[in-house]
């Protein structure tokens, strides 16, 4: 089953558009017209499937009304040959509760396999392109660079953070320090900090940040990366062990369709894929949803919006939308990183790591699996700082040399990639709000409208921008709107 996102190249086939998926659900509708649905939920990536599968257990009959024609929005992976490409949100860790719970719940623990090998056979080597000199470091050379250069820019309390968030889960706690670094722009921090890094460290920890926040410097708040590093305990190998190690052997696509599935065994979810909503009335006693192409309309009593924030200006909304949360999403979130993978016929590399910063369309990669065929898979990150940001599809050779440029002996068999920069239902990648985003709009955007509430891993507590964060906020939002409905749903109507 191919969905119509994401694309494959090999030298056989030429560019491919459309990827296999475990998360494509064929087929694509089941609902009632002229039905009045409890709760109609807008998006099924993580959030909704969440609000979804809670909603539906807890006896109301719900909606999904999806623009795709898969579930897991901006996670899901495709499967290839008998191999799991993860094409956007990947990596999972005990120390995020919720995916965590989501994984013990279905049994899945057995499944997390360690994505960078870095002592494999074969020689643990990673490259670095400074300034045109190539410098070969080992992995552990590697994260001690990155460690210090990262520790020095973090530590703006003497405490490497723990004053300024003590409570990662709340930001409230400390809104004074919240306040101080949301306005901090990761330009003005290096301002403050490059003087201190040698140019080994600036060089490489400039590529690893590149890649964290997917922006201009100047358009990227220093806060996101504080709170990064608190809920990542504050220090550096857990930071690498939580963010980027741990990852679903089969993919992320199957642990959304045991969520999505769970909800439909209930008899209680009806969905409809392909049917991106245009409009959302809401008449104060319910709320309608209009489709794209104007002939479906849908009836909920309450609506769940779980679109990325990057999209919600483009729903029109009636009542209009309060101004904080427009002008949030119109100012958007900023990550616009470049995700992609490869098969190389160098089984040697798996235990590769590279960097190529800043001339290199891509910029970071390393050895993330060993493929059936006994190839190594690569994937790489670029930064979408001017004049270097890649759209993999416009130009496949400058894609394949991105990768070739990491390493002399490259042999690239196949490419698999989502652009999630041209990708309208998606407008970006992971959250990273800009300077004062936090502070001005976080609160505003987690407000109800009416009926209308909205679930988002982009404006989540805790792991915002995270798989976890938006199992959070769903989870969230579907017991608040189940004890609303159990309160006003009409006593004695089975009479
Ligand atoms: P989404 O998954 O975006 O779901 C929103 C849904 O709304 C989508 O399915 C979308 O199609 C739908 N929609 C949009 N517009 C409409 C419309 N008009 N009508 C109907 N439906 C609509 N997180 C991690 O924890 N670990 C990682 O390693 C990681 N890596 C990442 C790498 C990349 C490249 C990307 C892009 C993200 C990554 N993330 C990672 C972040 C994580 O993927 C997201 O935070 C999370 O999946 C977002 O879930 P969500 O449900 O809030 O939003």
């Amino acid at each position: 089953p191919k969905s119509r996102d994401g694309y494959q190249w090999t030298q056989s086939t030429g560019l491919i558009e459309g990827v296999p998926t475990p998360g494509l659900i064929q087929p694509s509708t089941h609902f009632t017209r002229n039905k009045l649905y409890d709760v109609i939920v807008i998006g099924g990536g993580y959030a909704g499937l969440t609000t979804c599968r809670d909603l539906a257990l807890a006896g109301n009959n719900v909606l999904l009304v999806e623009a795709r024609d898969r579930i897991g929005g901006r996670s899901w992976s495709s499967n290839i040959d008998g191999y799991a490409y993860e094409m956007g949100g990947t990596w999972v860790h005990w120390h995020q509760p919720f995916v965590w719970r989501e994984l013990r719940r279905y049994g899945m623990m057995d499944q997390l396999e360690v994505s960078p090998r870095k002592n494999v056979e074969g020689g643990a080597k990673v490259t670095v392109n400074l300034d045109g000199v190539v410098r070969h470091l080992s992995h552990d050379e590697e994260d001690a660079t990155v460690e210090s250069a990262f520790k020095k820019f973090i530590n703006v309390d003497g405490q490497f953070g723990r004053s300024v968030i003590p409570y990662p889960h709340d930001i409230e706690f400390n809104m004074a320090g919240v306040q101080e670094y949301d306005h901090m722009s990761m330009a003005e921090r290096m301002a403050q900090v490059s003087m201190h890094l040698t140019p080994l460290e600036k060089n490489m920890f400039e590529g690893f940040l590149a890649i964290t926040h997917g922006a201009k410097w100047e358009e990227a708040s220093f806060f996101e990366l504080l709170r990064w590093w608190a809920l990542m305990n504050y220090n550096f190998p857990d930071f690498m062990a939580i963010g980027l190690t741990y990852k679903l052997r089969d993919g992320q696509s199957t642990l959304a369709r045991r969520i999505f599935d769970e909800a439909v065994a209930t008899g209680r979810l009806d969905y409809t894929f392909s049917t991106p909503v245009k409009d959302v009335v809401d008449h104060g006693h319910g709320v309608e949803v209009t489709a794209r192409n104007g002939v479906e309309v849908f009836k909920g009593r309450r609506l769940v919006c779980t679109v990325p924030l990057n999209v919600l200006h483009t729903l029109a909304f009636t009542p209009a939308l309060p101004t904080l949360k427009t002008e949030a999403s119109l100012a958007g979130h900023v990550n616009q990183v470049v995700k992609c993978h490869a098969e190389v016929a160098n089984p040697e590399m798996r235990s590769l790591g590279a960097t190529n910063y800043p001339s290199g369309r891509l910029t970071y990669t390393f050895g993330d699996g060993t493929t059936p065929a006994g190839n190594t898979h690569l994937v790489a990150f670029g930064s979408s700082l001017p004049g270097s940001h890649l759209d993999p599809e416009q130009d496949i050779q400058v894609t394949k040399q991105a990768f070739e440029a990491f390493h002399p002996d490259m042999k690239v068999q196949r490419l698999v990639f989502h652009n999630w920069h041209k990708d309208e239902f998606a407008r970006g990648a992971w959250e990273w709000l800009r300077p004062g985003m936090t502070t001005k709009y976080l609160h505003a955007l987690r407000e109800r409208h009416g009926n209308v509430f909205f679930a988002s891993s982009d404006s989540s507590f805790g792991w915002r921008g995270f798989i976890d964060g938006a199992i959070d906020d769903g989870g969230r939002v579907a017991k608040i709107v189940h004890d609303e409905l159990r309160v006003v749903r009409p006593v004695g109507s089975k009479l």
